[in-house]
């Protein structure tokens, strides 16, 4: 099969053919129709995630058809449409047996430490996939497993957010979009900061309450005014974002903090301690939720927000794209080569 290969940090991955094995047991394998293309792809080539092992073919968020099935694997079979949760967990961990799968003491990443979507055809376990409604273009389910999923359980789960929280997303982006659209569902008010006016634009387009550009806007007067969000999102994840989201944050609220650039982030004391902010990381999403964003989507109650659908044989030039801040939502790769 023709698979794009991270062979070298910091050099374009390879286009070239690969052997691709039988499903093992309890496995299927898929052909890939779409994957989502996320910063972290850009991370993983620079060599910044130390679990990953080289020769790697990337891609963590995708959707395809089921084309074989391994012994055991009774619920699906081929010709199922499916996408696929991120996180291979162990099922057997303390974690696993709480429920909380992306703690999971052993756990391996579709598209980190094994196989991903920028191939033709990937094995995966069985216990990861969920079926696709035909309704469902495979390029917006693609991005269900990553984007959509992460901020459900960053917003949903950990922030606590319903109907009437006030919800502020720094960075507004791939991720972010899926934020507006999940706030929505959930009955919040949004509001969205950016330093690209364009990104703002779309933000209102698909339902964002309020877009501030924090390059001319003042965080602390914008604070006061709204009388502090209740949940903020970071999703860029370096020391002045972080600090935004503080200052945006009412206290008593909840800063959500999803992304890492920035290895330390600085915390002034006094919004801790004596205005008792919370700031709680966030990463990808536990089994079950991973179930419900995607019932989610099947009932057509959440629409992921997809922007450029790109040949996946140009996936180096998209990733130079998204380093460079290219692109104002999600991409999808489009399979075949
Ligand atoms: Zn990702
Ligand atoms: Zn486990």
């Amino acid at each position: 099969m023709r698979a794009a290969v991270l062979e070298v940090y910091h050099k374009p991955l390879q286009i070239r053919e690969v052997e691709i094995g039988e499903p093992g047991p309890q496995e299927v394998t898929i052909e890939v129709r779409a994957c989502g293309l996320c910063s972290t792809d850009v991370h993983i080539s620079e060599g910044k995630i130390p679990t990953v092992k080289l020769p790697l073919i990337p891609g963590h968020e995708f959707a395809g058809i089921v084309v074989k099935v391994g012994a055991g694997v009774k619920e699906f079979s081929s010709g199922d449409r499916v996408v696929v949760c991120v996180d291979a967990s162990c099922g057997r961990c303390d974690f696993c047996l709480r429920g909380e799968t992306n703690r999971c003491s052993n756990l391996v990443r579709i598209g980190f430490e094994r196989s991903g979507g920028m191939g033709e055809y990937v094995n995966v376990p069985a216990t990861n996939l969920e079926k696709i409604s035909d309704q469902i273009p495979f390029e917006k389910a693609a991005i269900v497993p990553d984007a959509v999923v992460c901020m459900y359980r960053g917003l949903k789960t950990l922030g606590g957010v319903s109907a009437g929280t006030k919800v502020a997303i720094v960075g507004v982006g791939g991720l972010g979009m899926q934020g507006i659209r999940i706030g929505r569902l959930l009955g919040a008010q949004v509001t969205v900061t950016s330093r690209n006016d364009q990104k703002l634009e779309l933000a209102k387009t698909i339902g964002a309450d309020l877009t501030i550009n924090t390059k001319r806007e003042s965080l602390p007067d914008i604070a006061k005014k709204m009388g502090g969000f209740d949940v903020v999102a970071d999703l860029i994840g370096t020391r002045e974002s972080i600090l935004e989201a503080v200052t945006l944050c009412r206290n008593g609220g909840k800063v959500i903090a999803l992304a890492y650039i920035d290895p330390r982030m600085e915390i002034p004391s006094y919004d801790i301690v004596i205005r008792e902010k919370q700031v709680i990381g966030s990463r990808a999403v536990t089994r079950s939720e991973f179930r419900e964003v995607v019932n989610l989507v099947n009932s057509g109650k959440l629409e992921p927000h997809i922007g450029e659908l790109i040949p996946v044989r140009h996936i180096n030039e998209a990733l130079e794209n998204l380093k460079n801040g290219k692109f104002l939502t999600r991409s999808v790769l489009m399979h075949p080569f």
